[in-house]
């Protein structure tokens, strides 16, 4: 059954060990740095309660009311659901937030796509996967990713350093596993639990390993610690820094200090070839919300360029015009791989509709790629004034304030306050540290661009353009062999 924002809130008061500034946080739903994007996670809850967002935001299935956005999709509109439904949570939060639950379930549908090669390989662990997706739909679980160790001295397989560098089994009970290592992983000091699995490295050409182990973490599970950067919600005004202040998802090293997972939460364990398997087909679902956040990232640039465009009178330029055209392009480019991978949806072995998979990586590669020079037509359009104009402070102090006000105001139309706050509204878009690191997630947080090429070149379908020039160049049949 869907939950609501207090339940979800309730349920982060487990007792776990969170860590941030050198501070051991008490509760992760009042601590400042975690306070404002908890609370965006408990709107998403509660506007599926809401009888003017219900039905958009949960469907009824066997007489229970479940999330849309947890859906593992069998239709197209099933997709078209999910997507409304997006648009609908960030036009009432007004914001882009990505790592909220939606974005990381599709990494559990992957690995259910595989059940029969995992069944294979270890036939204990299949029905787990069954079950936990299944929980994660009834219970309503915020869901998050574990994919990236601290790997250490990346010339060497783990067993030659800190073995701890990577994730492994240290000894197994009768009760489960017990896991050692750490994580990177976004959202972790506030989410329910954790798909944890490895990173790959040399370690995988061996047929057995401590290192390939899949599995289910809890968040509040003993031993585990968030030991988490500091925040960017409070280092300015929320005046100053709109986005910020409410958007920040603060990302953690997860350690595993011994912490035991048990037999029911094991996807697969010393197989490598399961390691590699999921490791191929991860973001099958889930590279469609992660590129469609960046849809509106590129609205968001797309907007303020030209409200400052037209705040200066700027847009009457048809210099200008080009540069937004070019926003437009890119906004346009990400829209049309979206729509293309639903339109070419493909059906996935194990009975989902996955986004056809070519489409939907190249439309990421295009989105992560393009999107620093976007942030710099973006923030070249709006002139050097988003990094000199003064604080919303200094707008209201009486010394400065009548300058401000005489400096800032254009016209009967544009005042200074909405100057103010649409330049400072445009630093912590395009400039900001909270700018800044936004770009670097985008780059890093799903995986690294030579992975976002790895699943292209995997996933496009060569023979096309291999027969068009065999037969456009006149080579012989016996090349056709040799593929
Ligand atoms: C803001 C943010 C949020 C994140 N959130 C999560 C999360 O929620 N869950 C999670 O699991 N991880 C998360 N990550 C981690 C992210 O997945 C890793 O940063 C990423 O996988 C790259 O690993 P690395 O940082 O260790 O880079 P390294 O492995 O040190 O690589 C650095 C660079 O070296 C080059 N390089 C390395 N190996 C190769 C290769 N084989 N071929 C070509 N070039 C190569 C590339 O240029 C690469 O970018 C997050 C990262 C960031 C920055």
């Amino acid at each position: 059954m869907i939950r609501t924002g207090e339940q979800y809130r309730d349920g982060l008061r487990d007792g776990r060990e969170v860590w941030i500034d050198g501070e051991r946080v008490a509760d992760v739903t009042r601590h400042p740095a975690f306070r404002p994007i908890v609370d965006v996670k408990a709107r998403m809850y509660d506007m599926a309660h809401e009888p003017s967002y219900q039905d958009a935001l949960s469907y009824v299935e066997d007489n229970q009311r479940l999330s849309t956005f947890q859906r593992p999709p069998r239709e197209k509109s099933d997709w078209a659901a999910k997507t409304h439904a997006l648009d609908l949570f960030f036009k009432d939060i007004r914001g882009v937030v990505t790592r909220v639950g939606d974005e990381t379930v599709g990494e559990m549908w992957s690995l259910r796509d595989g059940r029969d090669v995992l069944a294979e390989i270890d036939p204990r662990f299949a029905d787990n996967i069954d079950r936990h997706i299944e929980a994660v739909l009834r219970d309503d679980i915020f869901h998050v990713s574990a994919n990236t160790d601290p790997k250490g001295d990346r010339s060497r397989p783990p067993q030659q350093q800190d073995p701890d560098m990577m994730v492994h089994v240290v000894r197994e009970s009768d009760a489960g596993i017990i896991i050692r290592g750490a994580k990177y992983e976004t959202a972790s000091a506030y989410a329910d639990q954790a798909f944890l699995k490895p990173t790959l490295g040399a370690w995988t050409s061996e047929a057995l390993s401590d290192y390939a182990v899949g599995c289910i973490v809890k968040m509040g599970a003993p031993g585990v610690k968030h030991l988490c950067r500091s925040g960017f919600a409070g280092r300015g005004s929320a005046a100053d820094y709109p986005l910020a202040n409410r958007f920040d998802e603060v990302d953690a090293l997860l350690v595993f200090d011994d912490v035991l997972i048990p037999w029911e939460d094991v996807f697969f364990y010393r197989h490598t070839r399961a390691a590699q398997h999921i490791r191929a087909t991860l973001h099958r679902y889930s590279a469609f919300p992660f590129v469609l956040r960046l849809l509106y990232v590129a609205d968001m640039m797309v907007g303020t360029a030209l409200w400052n465009a037209k705040q200066t009178g700027l847009d009457k330029l048809q210099g200008v015009r080009e540069k937004i055209a070019d926003l437009v392009c890119y906004r346009e480019g990400i829209n049309a791989h979206l729509t293309a991978a639903i339109a070419m949806a493909e059906p996935s072995p194990g009975g989902l509709l996955m986004p056809q998979q070519s489409m939907l990586y190249a439309g990421r590669v295009f989105a992560c790629a393009n999107l620093p020079q976007m942030m710099h037509v973006a923030r070249e359009l709006c002139g050097g004034q988003i990094c000199v104009t003064p604080n919303a402070s200094a707008f209201a102090a009486d010394g400065s304030r009548p300058w401000l006000e005489k400096f800032y105001t254009l016209n009967d139309a544009w005042e200074s306050d909405d100057r103010r706050k649409l330049l400072a509204f445009a630093r912590d878009l395009l400039n900001s540290d909270y700018a800044g690191h936004r770009l670097t997630f985008a780059q890093f947080a799903q995986a690294p661009h030579f992975n976002h090429l790895a699943a292209v070149y995997n996933s496009f379908d060569f023979a096309g353009p291999l027969d068009f020039v065999r037969r456009s160049a006149g080579l012989s049949d016996r090349v056709q062999g040799s593929l």
